[in-house]
């Protein structure tokens, strides 16, 4: 059985053009302009008719936290129900950033527990990042494992928390994965800025959510950018990878290091932090929706990096798709923004978001939406081209965008489990109408048709950015 997309306009990230588009045996057997299609077209083809709509890649999202345990609180969405939200929005790949294991396990502790929650559970493909929470020649000697026989090739390190890596720790990761080829992912927050306004906000009973932010300033994230690119440096120029860019401030840090020559580094944002900014704090009760780590900045922080986006000057648009819920979870802050689990939800309203919002709107143009989108997180993360793009032998993950559809996002309408959005009330133009995950129709008219379990484990390959 054959699939042809007909009819359509297919983006890619280097253009646009009107074509069709042959599935076969979940992959992508040929792409053709309208001239070619008799040739392609058999008696056994199932004709999907997209006049109209565009042709993208399945999103790919590198940065979600299912089922993640905060110690404090669960993420409401288990790999099921954020899958399910991911395919709804577009997304038919996503690579997961592991939680903190107990205190010394090795990082194998959580690949296994990983395997445990995602498998038989998600609907679209997926992947895990490893997670690197202290160090000894072991957690080494494991990563370099894991990357060969788990198909990990990314490990996360934070530079705030308590299971933080100082500097000694994080040269003697980023030498090992030097060696190794392992892309190291770095959370980019100096802890002593965020621990020093934490503490003092305590005493002084400055705990409602507007003081958030003011915790968590961008300094604190544009010299840990500056910090990791300069040991990566010195680590014969280690790959890293920085994720959840903020800040106008981070921004320049990750300009300076190109400036200067670095070349294997990467950097991403995310919608929130292109679309919402700190005046979400304002209302005690709201506020608490938009509790992350780094928080919500400026207004000219938001513009800085939708030029970084149009100039080129980032790799990827993640999620870091973290929900909670607003009516019970988030309350654990209500009293005290410092205990309210930090987080909120992302993986459906992305793609849509970054095509209304930016290239509606003329901040981005469609191709690079493909690229910001797609195509190079399906890099960073080792998946290209099998992921990310719609060449002859890629995976048919495609999604089928009307851009006619007009509508005002609500949390209703999104299919994860928690009960908001922060992007309720966005008038949008153009709806994800249909989604195929391997040449199979997972979303239709925006309703999830898939299968439980239906996504595959992605044993991905070494990182572009290596
Ligand atoms: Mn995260």
């Amino acid at each position: 059985m054959r699939t042809m997309i007909s009819g359509g306009t297919i983006v890619t990230e280097s253009g646009m053009y009107r074509g069709d588009l042959l599935l076969e045996n979940g992959k992508i057997l040929q792409v053709s302009t309208h001239a070619e299609r008799k040739d392609a077209c058999m008696a056994d083809t199932q004709v999907i008719d997209a006049t109209g709509r565009y042709i993208l890649p399945g999103a790919v999202d590198i940065h979600t936290h299912m089922d993640l345990d905060v110690g404090i609180a669960r993420v409401i969405d288990d790999f099921y129900d954020g899958t399910v939200a991911a395919a709804c929005g577009g997304t038919t790949t996503i690579v997961d950033h592991m939680a903190f294991g107990p205190k010394g396990c090795s990082p194998w502790h959580q690949v296994q527990e990983y395997h445990r929650l995602a498998d038989g559970k998600a609907v679209v493909d997926y992947g895990f990042h490893g997670v690197l929470q202290h160090v000894n020649g072991q957690v080494l000697e494991d990563m370099a494992q894991i990357a060969r026989e788990e198909g990990i090739t990314s490990f996360k390190v934070y530079m705030t928390y308590d299971d933080r890596l100082d500097d000694l720790d994080l040269m003697k990761v980023l030498c090992r994965a030097k060696q190794e080829g392992i892309l190291i992912a770095s959370h980019c927050e100096n802890h002593g800025i965020v621990t020093c306004f934490r503490e003092r906000f305590a005493q002084e009973g400055k705990l409602q959510a507007r003081w958030h932010p003011v915790s968590r300033p961008s300094q604190a994230e544009a010299e840990a950018v500056s910090r990791l690119l300069y040991l990566a440096k010195a680590a014969d120029e280690a790959p890293v990878y920085i994720v959840h860019l903020s800040s106008g401030m981070g921004l320049e840090e990750v300009r300076k290091a190109k400036r200067a020559g670095q070349k294997h580094f990467g950097a991403e944002t995310c919608p929130q932090y292109l679309l919402l900014d700190d005046a979400m704090y304002a209302d005690p009760q709201e506020g608490l929706k938009a509790i992350m780590a780094p928080p919500l900045r400026k207004q000219a922080d938001r513009d800085a990096l939708w030029d970084a986006l149009a100039g080129n000057e980032l790799d990827t648009v993640a999620t870091d798709h973290c929900p909670f819920t607003f009516a019970k979870q988030k309350q654990l802050g209500a009293l005290d923004f410092m205990k309210c689990p930090s987080g909120a939800p992302g993986v459906e309203e992305r793609l849509i978001l970054l095509y209304s919002e930016g290239v509606c709107r003329g901040r981005i143009t469609l191709p690079q939406l493909v690229k910001y989108a797609c195509a190079n997180p399906a890099r960073v993360a080792g998946l290209y081209p099998r992921k990310g793009s719609l060449e002859p032998g890629a995976d048919a993950d495609v999604v089928i965008l009307n851009p006619e559809t007009e509508w005002t996002l609500t949390s209703q309408q999104m299919h994860g489990a928690s009960d908001y959005t922060c992007y309720e009330g966005f008038r949008l133009k153009g709806a994800i109408e249909r989604v195929l995950l391997r040449g199979k129709m997972i979303v239709t008219d925006g309703t999830f048709i898939g299968s439980r379990g239906d996504g595959q484990y992605l044993h991905r390959g070494t990182s572009s950015i290596v």
